[in-house]
């Protein structure tokens, strides 16, 4: 038997509920299609279980694009205080931490809940374990959804199925394989907010250094971030590497200053000036920790006291703590990264309505699209923000 709905959404998590809640709304009769076998799971497993559900500070720099200019237009239809006001009419105790970032006081779960209660205040339908076998636009323009269970025709098709990471809670490429179904051109995709992993070497000399985190300055040529650096047993990681990441290309290096609020070679040139007699080392040392020092900076001049110090012993030390260069190997790809880089061309979409310009009826939300946000809220804002649009039109 043919099911007839006005909306299909594939992906109950993000932007399909948002979507979902929009078009409800407007008393469209939605349909919320998933494989999984629970609706919201990347919500539910984000900001460390307590959901960064957006950034009171969020402008279109904050995301990445082939397209930089694309995600204006939703981001200012539907933003993040709309979306904090949404959070305060559900009274979800949430708190600011650095950045801008908002987080849940308590669980990500309130987020979700709140989702799947708006969902169900517009009679929204939501199946999950649902395998879609086939996706086709009829002659009479529906289209034709066939999932394992059952056949669908519906007027506007939403495809919210997000990006490649962390397949093994259900991420899959179905997005960017029914765009190009549909003529739509995809972008290479690539893992972002990923920890770094090193090469042999680094990694023999890091390894040990494994549980330290700093305050770090990262930057390549097109891109600078000051936050946590942490050191790990398989590579580095913390903010500044996850952000630093959606930026780095394979095979290039990246700088990292340690020490980002001091001048160290001055530093050092006025602690030898006062006559100091310490060792390089136990100086250094109150600046940063020992095992940190030890694994970067020459043996033979951290023994040294400081009168007995040459200058550029010294340009040497500052350089190896804040210009530290380090090529990584690659990142440790989808399997921890947060977000994917490139999808779905925006150029081929309705920044307005999120609606493809080639075929009429099908829209793309979410991460599924060429539009990557930074770490700090940025990526869940867009998907209610791209969610929400689509809602006012499907
Ligand atoms: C560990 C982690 C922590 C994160 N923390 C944050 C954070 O704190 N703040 C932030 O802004 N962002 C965070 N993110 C990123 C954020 O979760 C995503 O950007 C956001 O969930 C994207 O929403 P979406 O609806 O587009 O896709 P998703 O949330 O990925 O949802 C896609 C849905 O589609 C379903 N689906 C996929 N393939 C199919 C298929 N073939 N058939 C049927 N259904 C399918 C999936 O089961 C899923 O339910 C985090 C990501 C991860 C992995």
């Amino acid at each position: 038997m043919l099911k007839k709905v006005d909306v299909v959404i594939i992906g109950a998590s993000a932007s399909g509920l948002m979507c979902a809640i929009e078009a409800g709304k407007r008393k469209r009769k939605v349909l919320v299609l998933d494989h999984a076998n629970k609706a919201g799971k990347k919500i539910l497993m984000s900001g460390g279980g307590r959901c960064n559900f957006t950034n009171y500070d969020v402008s279109a720099e904050n995301y990445i694009s082939h397209n930089p200019h694309f995600c204006k237009s939703a981001l200012s239809r539907f933003t993040q205080w709309d979306f904090i006001a949404m959070v305060g009419d559900y009274k979800i105790p949430y708190h600011e931490r650095s950045h801008g970032q908002l987080f849940c006081d308590d669980s990500a779960k309130d987020i979700l809940n709140m989702l799947l209660d708006e969902c169900k205040a517009v009679s929204v339908e939501i199946k999950l374990k649902t395998n879609i076998k086939s996706v086709a636009k009829a002659d009479n323009g529906r289209f034709i959804i066939i999932s394992d269970t059952e056949k669908i025709s519906a007027e506007s098709l939403v495809i919210a199925t997000g990006g490649l990471s962390i397949p093994k809670i259900g991420a899959t490429p179905f997005g960017y394989q029914i765009a190009e179904q549909f003529g739509h051109h995809v972008y290479p995709t690539y893992a972002g907010l990923v920890p770094f992993t090193l090469q042999p070497g680094d990694k023999e000399k890091l390894s040990p250094l494994s549980g330290i985190a700093v305050e770090a300055v990262v930057k390549n040529d097109r891109q600078s971030f000051r936050e946590a650096i942490l050191f790990t047993h398989r590579g580095l990681s913390g903010p500044v590497i996850l952000q630093m990441s959606s930026y780095w290309h394979p095979g290039e290096a990246v700088e990292i200053n340690l020490l980002p609020d001091v001048d160290l070679f001055e530093f050092l040139l006025q602690k030898q000036k006062e006559g100091s007699q310490q060792r390089v080392k136990s100086v250094l040392a109150t600046l940063l920790p020992q095992r940190l020092i030890a694994a970067l900076v020459d043996e033979g001049i951290m023994d040294k006291s400081f009168q007995d110090t040459p200058h550029a012993h010294f340009k040497q030390v500052a350089s190896q703590l804040q210009k530290w260069r380090v090529s990584p190997n690659g990142t440790e790809g989808y399997r921890t990264a947060e977000v994917t880089l490139g999808g779905v061309d925006c150029n081929e979409l309705s920044s307005k309505t999120m609606q493809s310009n080639k075929i009429a009826g099908l829209y793309f939300v979410g991460e599924v699209m060429d539009v990557t946000g930074w770490l700090g809220g940025y990526n869940f804002q867009w998907s209610w923000s791209s969610g929400w649009c689509a809602g006012q039109c499907v």
